[in-house]
């Protein structure tokens, strides 16, 4: 008889832990298989986000601003420190002590609320229940009333440009090099390019972004993608968008980079080169195939609103299902099937699900741009407040971006909120606890905010959307009903 459960969770990522800590929480038997070994080679929870993905990326982030600041930004403070210097192999292990830290604590998070783990690899067999191959070959089976698969995702690679050392590498490899390249090329202006671009830019590096598409962030709202390319320009990143890599030749310790760029194929030689395309669903030997289990014509597991599979009882979350590829969307997924297998059903507001590019300035919406509403002949009002008017932002020295706030012209609701600028990831989580409860943009230019902050950027948008700020010039707009 294989040892039986009343939940499954297969992956220790942000959806899988945090679905298990969920529900055992809520008095379910809950079981947590995970096989990803850290550095130390013992069982690492946490998953993409933890180890490879989120939070190393962050730390990176915060080091090399720090850097760049001390060396571009101190001065304008009073501050003199000569010559500052990186010391890489530093930067790189207080970002691995940051994630061993977290690896910690989700561990002692899954003993404290009593949730078992299970070293190993987890395939899901037929009638639920799941084989779990240990990294030493052994097999044992477990079974379960539910089962939640939250494998996640792992990097795409592109014929165009096969992995090669240290030479060419996934996001993975780009947390890892032990010196500042000279010349790094980043294949992709998505997220993951332009944050690890930016990390090694700001410590040294001349970088060149090869990104296919003409357009830049085109899921971005377009006026505020065009002020990060701007902002991003100034800052050396060179971002060459109609860049399509075609082919690459490694050359000892660099690498002749094949694009073809508006017709023309050209040829650049870098010393690193990032392969940053975007990521795909991980189901190598998750199902087996009499499992039930459908995956859709990308290659995600299918599954509907409430994360259900086309088989009763399992469910799948994160990455590997459709959606955003962030670890709050996963987590969030996490909590509602975890929920709904307790009983408590409720349903996950997929639109207004946060987005942020941790840039500096950082980049972040939440709800729609104006180019997808206008593309459905929403009629809008639109207020936008410069950092440039903002006092806490200049007392800062931090003063590139804006914030903007779409509303419907008929009802006043704020349908999207969109900031590139200091803390925009919190003041577009302000706009985003608004919207949830469905905030109009008179509601917010009524609530008070604290004198100086940045948040009150995001109030003086609010009111610009209705003609009504007051520390910058109004485009002569319609008062809402009832407001002169
Ligand atoms: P994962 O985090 O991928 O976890 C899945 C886990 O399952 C892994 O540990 C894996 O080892 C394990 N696993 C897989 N198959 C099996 C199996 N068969 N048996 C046992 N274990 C298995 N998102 C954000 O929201 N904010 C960010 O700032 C951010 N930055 C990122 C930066 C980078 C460089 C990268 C690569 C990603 C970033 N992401 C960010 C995306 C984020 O990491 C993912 O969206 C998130 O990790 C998805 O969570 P998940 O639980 O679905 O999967
Ligand atoms: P994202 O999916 O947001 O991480 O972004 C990945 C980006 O990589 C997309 O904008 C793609 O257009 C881009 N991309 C994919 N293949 C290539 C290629 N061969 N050359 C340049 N850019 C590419």
């Amino acid at each position: 008889m294989s040892e039986s459960y009343d939940v499954i969770v297969i992956g220790a990522g942000p959806g899988g832990y945090v679905a298990a800590i969920r529900a055992a929480q809520l008095g379910l038997k809950t079981v947590c298989i995970e096989r990803y070994k850290g550095k130390d080679g013992k069982t690492a929870l946490g998953g993409t986000c933890l180890n490879v993905g989120c939070i190393p990326s962050k730390a990176l982030l915060d080091s090399s601003h720090h850097y760049y600041e001390a060396r571009n930004g101190f001065e304008v403070h009073g501050i003199a420190i000569s010559n500052p210097q990186m010391d890489v192999p530093a930067m790189l292990a207080r970002k691995d002590n940051v994630v061993r830290n977290f690896n910690g604590g989700i561990a002692s998070l899954f003993k404290a609320n009593g949730v078992a783990l299970l070293e190993g690899h987890g395939k899901l067999l037929a009638n639920k229940e799941v084989e779990v191959t240990a990294a030493d070959g052994s097999t044992q089976r477990i079974s379960a009333g539910n089962i939640i698969l939250a494998p996640g995702s792992r990097p795409i690679d592109i014929p165009a440009a096969p992995l090669a050392g240290e030479v060419i590498v996934d996001s993975t490899g780009a947390l890892e090099f032990t010196q500042v390249p000279k010349r790094l090329g980043v294949i992709g202006a998505g997220v993951i390019g332009l944050e690890l671009g930016s990390v090694w830019a700001r410590l040294g590096a001349q970088v060149t972004v090869l990104e296919a598409l003409d357009s830049f962030l085109p899921a971005v709202d377009a006026q505020i993608a065009k002020e990060a390319q701007k902002i991003l320009g100034k800052q050396g990143l060179d971002i060459r968008l109609g860049a399509r890599v075609t082919a690459c030749e490694v050359q000892g310790d660099s690498v002749k980079v094949s694009l073809s760029e508006a017709g023309e194929d050209k040829q650049q030689v870098f010393d690193r080169l990032i392969v940053a395309v975007g990521r795909r669903p991980l189901t190598t030997d998750l199902l087996a195939a009499d499992s039930g289990v459908h995956l859709d014509e990308r290659g995600f597991i299918h599954v509907d609103g409430q994360c259900c599979t086309s088989v009763p009882g399992v469910f799948a979350i994160g990455d590997v299902v459709r959606g955003p590829m962030l670890a709050h969307k996963a987590s969030e997924e996490g909590v509602m099937v975890a929920e709904g297998i307790a009983g408590h059903r409720h349903p996950l507001n997929y639109d207004l699900i946060p987005s942020v590019i941790y840039t500096h300035p950082e980049i972040a919406w939440v709800g729609q741009t104006e180019q997808a509403l206008k593309a459905e002949g929403v009629e809008l009002n639109i207020g936008t407040f410069p950092f440039a008017a903002s006092s806490r932002a200049m007392a800062a020295n931090d003063t590139a971006g804006l914030v903007k706030v779409i509303a419907d012209a008929g009802t006043d609701r704020v349908l999207g909120v969109h900031v590139i600028g200091p803390g925009a990831a919190e003041l577009v989580q302000e706009g985003a606890i608004g919207m949830e409860f469905g905030t109009s943009a008179e509601d917010l230019g009524m609530m008070v905010f604290s004198h100086p902050t940045l948040s009150e950027a995001l109030h003086e948008a609010a009111l610009a959307v209705n003609g009504q700020a007051i520390h910058i010039g109004n485009r002569k707009k319609k008062a809402p009903a009832g407001v002169k």
